[in-house]
């Protein structure tokens, strides 16, 4: 007979150090924690309008342009309410009449949707191509904005980021959702115009913040339709978050230990080589999941195309004999958490996250624990 699955105990010497391998919230390093406990009376309790905070705002702001080498001019802009409040940001402040969206999964496919519902926008152009895949964006007349998902965190599938061919900032921006991939994945700010995310997955905080960083043309385009007549709630302003992010301010209060672990990130990959260091240790984590589920008859990698495997997030078919969620219940049983398909996509799939904070050997140690798993139910 075999194990019911939360009876199996996986030999402690094939677990990871640390269990944790969700795409987001993902796992916090303990320095981020300590971080936050070292701030306890200088930050934390204290003033989001006077120099300390205003200071780890603008340290924030600072570290994130060494991280992407952003271009002289550019600014990296912050509010409240994470990156599903920022496509509403950008349906007020951002897209002048009409955008065209690469949609390839579940949060692809929210902008496009946010745009769609905008009373004061035009009809979105959709290009869509099936989930496991991406779609390539050309260039459309009438387009202001070209909308790109660095990661669908849904289905593990990542894109290099070009400027559709023909298109340029002096008409047409390039908008990146980069909730999952920023710091995790390589970019070049020639190729877009804002890229924006939340710190909860290579940053390793919290949630509940937005953050983007904005090209000159970008700012043009905020700074036009910000002072034009079109209505727009204060709080999802852009050219209001803009103006208070350039006094490392934000419009209403933020959550001041979210910044200081999101710094504490920040600091860490500074410090070891920047984004080359941080995107490498989730290349490298990549390359050992995949490389393993192609050596198992009963695991795929599920993105077909090699080039499109997310090196962030990580989804793996399993063969339909072995229910992946008896897999998943059993490695919870042994302190593995969260390695659950996204439930939409509706697959037997593992889906793991391999940003830059987790262990590169903790997701070799996540594959010995799964194969013991797999042996004990089969
Ligand atoms: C997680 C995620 C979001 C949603 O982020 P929130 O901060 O929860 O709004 C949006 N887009 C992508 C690609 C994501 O991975």
């Amino acid at each position: 007979m075999s194990a019911t699955p939360d009876q199996i105990t996986i030999p402690t010497d094939l677990l990871p150090a640390d269990g944790r391998f969700c795409c987001g919230p993902s796992k916090v390093r303990h320095e981020q924690v300590d971080a936050i406990v070292a701030a306890r009376d200088t930050l934390l309790g204290t003033s989001h309008r006077k120099p300390p905070v205003k200071n780890l705002v603008g340290a924030v702001r600072s570290k994130l342009s060494d991280l992407f080498s952003l271009p002289d001019g550019w600014e990296v802009v912050l509010g409240n309410g994470g990156s599903t409040v920022f496509w509403d940001v950008a349906t007020f402040g951002l897209v002048d009449d009409r955008s065209q969206h690469a949609v390839f999964g579940e949060f692809s496919s929210k902008f496009a949707e946010a745009c769609a519902a905008a009373p004061h926008l035009g009809e979105p152009s959709i290009v869509k191509s099936d989930v496991g895949t991406h779609p390539t964006l050309e260039a459309e007349d009438g387009i202001d904005v070209y909308a790109l998902t660095h990661n669908e965190t849904s289905t593990g599938v990542m894109m290099d980021l070009k400027r559709p061919a023909g298109t340029s900032a002096d008409t047409a921006l390039v908008a990146v959702d980069a909730t999952s991939a920023a710091g995790g994945l390589t970019w070049n700010p020639g190729e877009v115009d804002v890229y924006y995310f939340a710190p909860q997955k290579c940053f390793a905080s919290d949630g509940g913040l937005w953050l983007a960083a904005c090209s000159p043309a970008a700012q043009d385009r905020i700074e036009r339709i910000g002072t034009s007549d079109r209505w727009r709630p204060a709080s999802l302003d852009l050219r209001i978050a803009l103006d208070n992010s350039r006094q490392n301010q934000t419009y209403n209060t933020p959550a001041v230990a979210t910044l200081v672990m999101l710094d504490a990130q920040l600091d860490w990959m500074l410090a070891n080589g920047g984004l080359d260091f941080a995107a490498g240790r989730s290349a490298e984590s990549a390359a050992t999941l995949y490389g393993w589920a192609e050596s198992r008859d009963w695991a795929t990698p599920f993105v077909a195309d090699p080039a499109q495997r997310s090196h962030v997030v990580g989804t793996i078919d399993l063969d339909d004999s072995i229910d992946a969620n008896d897999v998943c219940v059993a490695l919870r049983a042994n302190g593995i958490l969260d390695t659950d398909a996204y439930r939409k996509l509706g697959r037997n799939q593992l889906r793991i996250g391999m940003f830059p904070a987790i262990d590169p050997s903790d997701v070799d140690a996540l594959t010995k624990s799964i194969d013991h798993v797999v042996a004990q139910l089969s």
